[in-house]
């Protein structure tokens, strides 16, 4: 176009969104930065990764593919070392092998988040229902809106266990997909055994499949850990999709690294999507987790634990917190005798420095916050010490 010719009108940039676009709100999140923005020097407890840097071995192996120009695509389906590596995991932890001819395959994503976004645009179709916890991922909703699937919200309140009881009811012709999220983002609540395969039961007995985004599984506690092993549905069924990371585990979220094994026919599907989306994962970080489970990251867990304790002391008669099995989150009830929401409680605590996040982000309640303990020891101590005393109204 000759610029004589431009006009000067502006995009109707509204006009051009599409619905799906327009019908996802991340207003939640971005109000309580927005009242925090402000704050020099905040009492940070609403952090979603952990406070620890990349460890050595990988921080190396990272270096030393991008040195060695190992800088191109990888195949779709993730580089050979790491699918070697994540293999052997498996088979060590939950005895799943690599067998395309008998059912089971993996491929390396983009983060937890590339997996989920996947594989449920591998699984539903206009209509078509997945059931998620609530409170949630805030991730898990918006898969709605990505998919034009129905997320249908399982109410996990005040225990936060999504048990076959509580998912049984919410089945229709149209559910495709179970979601569970053990350990628990929100809550770090981590399911038993025996829930899970419940849930794996009932899941065989209805033909739908079970995905199990299992991210916080190396920040499992002693107490929720069940012989010494993480309770994951991969024990009872090769029939369910698993979904892990890297990043939580090993302090790398920005390398956008996670897998997914299961069902061989489904997760060559989320490989053609992958082809077209997102094409591979990043290369160097292909490369370096290769050695990833190597690394012992037990002293960083028992860590974690200390702090999950000291959360639960603080709060401890004074406000009612679910016991985080895992992860580093902690969802602490507002005492109700405040009469005060989430989102209230929340702008106090905002007011003293402190900042966590309103349980309204992960639900349809807004009745509790969430605590990340992912923050040095000293800076939890203080943030808990203020809590409290918004708490015991001081
Ligand atoms: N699942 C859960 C439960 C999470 O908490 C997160 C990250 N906060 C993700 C998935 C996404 O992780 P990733 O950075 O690997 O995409």
């Amino acid at each position: 176009m000759h610029a004589s010719t431009a006009t000067t009108a502006r995009l109707d940039v509204q006009k051009l969104l599409s619905r799906r676009a327009q019908s996802i709100d991340a207003s939640g999140i971005r109000k309580v930065f927005d009242l925090a923005a402000h704050l020099k020097d905040p009492i940070n407890l609403s952090i979603g990764q952990p406070d620890f840097p990349v460890p050595e071995v990988l921080k190396t192996a990272a270096v030393k593919a991008i040195e060695e120009n190992r800088n191109g695509y990888t195949q779709t389906q993730g580089c050979p070392e790491l699918l070697a590596a994540i293999w052997k995991r498996l088979g060590g932890e939950v005895g799943w092998h690599a067998d395309p001819a008998h059912g089971l395959s993996a491929i390396v994503t983009s983060g937890t988040s590339g997996a989920l976004v996947l594989g449920m645009m591998c699984l539903l179709d206009e209509g078509d229902e997945a059931i998620v916890p609530d409170p949630y991922f805030v991730m898990y909703p918006q898969l709605a809106a990505l998919t034009g699937g129905k997320i249908v919200l399982c109410d996990t309140y005040p225990d936060f266990r999504m048990t076959a009881a509580r998912i049984e009811p919410l089945i229709t012709p149209r559910t495709k997909a179970v979601l569970i999220n053990s350990p628990g983002n929100p809550t770090g609540v981590v399911l038993s055994s025996r829930e899970l395969a419940d849930i794996v039961d009932l899941c065989r007995a209805k033909g739908i499949l079970l995905i199990s985004d299992e991210i916080y599984d190396e920040f499992t506690f002693r107490g929720a850990r069940e012989g010494g092993a993480f309770p994951t549905p991969a024990r009872f069924t090769q029939e369910c999709l698993l979904i892990r990371g890297f990043g939580k585990t090993y302090g790398c979220t920005g390398w956008r690294l996670g897998y997914v094994a299961g069902p061989h026919d489904i997760v060559q599907s989320i490989a053609k999507l992958q082809q077209y989306t997102y094409v591979c994962a990043p290369s160097m970080a292909q490369y370096a987790a290769a050695h990833a489970f190597e690394i012992d990251m037990q002293p960083w867990v028992d860590r974690f634990e200390k702090r999950r304790d000291s959360v639960l002391a603080a709060f401890d008669g004074i406000a009612k917190v679910a016991m985080p099995g895992g992860a580093f989150y902690a969802f602490v009830e507002v005492p109700p005798s405040l009469g005060l929401t989430a989102t209230q409680f929340v702008e106090k605590a905002i007011a003293r420095s402190v900042l966590v996040i309103p349980g309204k982000v992960f639900s349809t309640r807004d009745t509790h916050f969430r605590l990340s303990f992912a923050a040095k020891e000293e800076t939890l101590a203080k943030g808990l010490g203020i809590l409290r005393e918004l708490m015991l109204g001081h």
